[in-house]
C-alpha cells in the first residue's frame, strides 16, 4: 500500500511511518516542519519506501499530486499544543481549517481515503465522563483563545464526515487524547516531556492550577497501532472513534510518578493558570476516552501504563541530554 500521511515529520506522524514501513508499505509524507522536526525522520531518510516532501498542506498542486501518488491519506498535520494555540490563535485557525479542506478537496478528486486527526479538545468543557463519540461537544466563550482549537477541528470533524455523506469520499474521524511517548516535544507544553525535562535538570516541576485536573496518557505506539487497524476497516468509514487511554491520572500524582521515576530532587511547585496561559484560561478538569466503540470494532485495547510510559520518555529524554542533542 502507498500510504500519504500529511504531518508525517510530528511527533505521532513519524511513529505512524515507522509503523507503515515495518509493514512493508510505501511511506510518502508531507510536513511544512512548523511543529514537527526533520529529526523525528531522519533515521528513514535513506529507506527506498521513503519518501518526503518539506512543504504546507496548503499548497494545493503539491498535496494533489501525492494524492495521486497514494492509496490512503492520514491527515494530521494540524497546529497542536495548547500553549502554541494560546499564542497564535490566526496560524491555529487557518492551518487547521484550511489544511483540511485542501486534503478533503483533493482526495473527493480521486476518492482515495481519508483519515482526519481530531483530537479530544471538541469535547471541550463537558463533564459527561467517559466522553462518548455521540455525547454533546461543550465549547468555551469565544473571547477565550483555547476553545479556537477545538472549534477548528469541530469544523475539520464536520467536513470529514460531510465528504462522506454528500460525495461518498470514505472518510474517517479520530480523537486523539493525550498522547505521549519518545519524540514528542516539551515545547509546546505538553505536560509529559516538559515535567521529564524538568525532573532530568533538577528544575522546578511546573503544576498548573492545583493540580487536581486529570488526564489520561495513551502510548504512541499504541495510539499509531490503533490507527493502521483503522485505516484497514471497512466498517470504520464515515465514523468517528475516540482514541486514548483510559487510565486516570490527575497532574498532581503524574508530577510525583515523575519525580519518583526520576530519582529527582526537582521541588514541584504550583503555578497559576492565569501565568501558565494567560487571563481567564480554562482547563477540563476530567478527560476520559470510552474506548469501548474502538474496541468493539477494532479490537484497540492499550497495552501500555503510564509508569512504562513515563519510563520510554524518561529514557528518550536522558540520552538526548548524554549526548547534547538537548
Ligand atoms: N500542565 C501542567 N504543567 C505543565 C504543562 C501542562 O500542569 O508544565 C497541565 C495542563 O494545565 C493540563 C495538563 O497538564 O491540565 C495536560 O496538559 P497538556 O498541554 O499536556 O495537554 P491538554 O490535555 O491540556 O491538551
Amino acid at each position: 500500500m502507498r500510504v500519504l500521511i500529511t504531518g508525517g515529520a510530528g511527533f505521532i506522524g513519524s511513529h505512524l511511518s515507522d509503523a507503515y514501513l515495518e509493514r512493508g508499505d510505501e511511506v510518502f509524507i508531507i510536513d511544512d516542519l512548523s511543529t514537527g522536526s526533520i529529526d523525528n525522520v531522519a533515521h528513514l531518510k535513506g529507506h527506498a519506501r521513503f519518501h518526503y516532501t518539506i512543504d504546507s498542506v496548503h499548497n494545493q498542486p503539491v498535496v494533489a499530486e501525492l494524492i495521486d501518488q497514494c492509496d490512503v491519506v492520514f491527515h494530521l498535520a494540524a497546529a497542536v499544543g495548547v500553549k502554541l494555540i494560546v499564542e497564535s490563535p490566526v496560524r491555529t485557525i487557518e492551518t487547521n481549517v484550511r489544511g483540511t479542506e485542501v486534503v478533503l478537496k483533493q482526495a473527493n478528486k480521486k476518492k482515495k481515503k481519508v483519515l482526519v486527526a481530531s483530537t479530544s479538545e471538541v469535547y471541550g468543557l463537558s463533564n459527561d465522563v467517559p466522553f462518548r463519540e455521540d455525547g454533546n461537544l461543550v465549547m468555551g466563550a469565544t473571547t477565550k483563545g483555547r476553545w479556537s482549537y477545538a472549534c477548528s477541528k469541530a469544523i475539520d470533524e464536520f467536513l470529514a464526515l460531510a465528504y462522506w455523506r454528500e460525495k461518498k469520499l470514505p472518510t474517517i474521524v479520530v480523537r486523539l487524547f493525550n498522547t505521549v511517548g519518545p519524540r514528542q516535544t516539551g515545547q509546546y507544553g505538553m505536560v509529559i516531556p516538559t515535567f521529564v525535562r524538568q525532573a532530568l535538570a533538577g528544575r522546578p516541576i511546573t503544576v498548573y492550577g492545583d493540580g487536581s485536573q486529570t488526564r489520561c496518557f495513551g502510548y504512541v505506539k499504541d495510539i499509531v497501532g490503533a490507527l493502521v487497524k483503522l485505516m484497514d476497516s471497512e466498517e470504520a468509514v464515515g465514523q468517528v472513534f475516540n482514541i486514548g487511554s483510559n487510565e486516570e491520572v490527575s497532574i498532581t500524582e503524574l508530577a510525583e510518578r515523575v519525580k519518583e521515576l526520576t530519582g529527582s530532587k526537582s521541588e514541584i511547585v504550583r503555578v497559576p493558570y492565569d501565568e501558565a496561559y494567560e487571563e481567564g484560561f480554562e482547563d477540563m478538569p476530567r478527560r476520559v476516552p470510552d474506548i469501548s466503540k474502538i474496541g468493539a470494532i477494532v479490537g484497540f485495547k492499550p497495552t501500555m501504563a503510564l509508569d512504562g510510559i513515563l519510563q520510554s520518555v524518561i529514557e528518550y529524554y536522558s540520552g538526548r541530554q548524554s549526548d547534547g542533542r538537548d
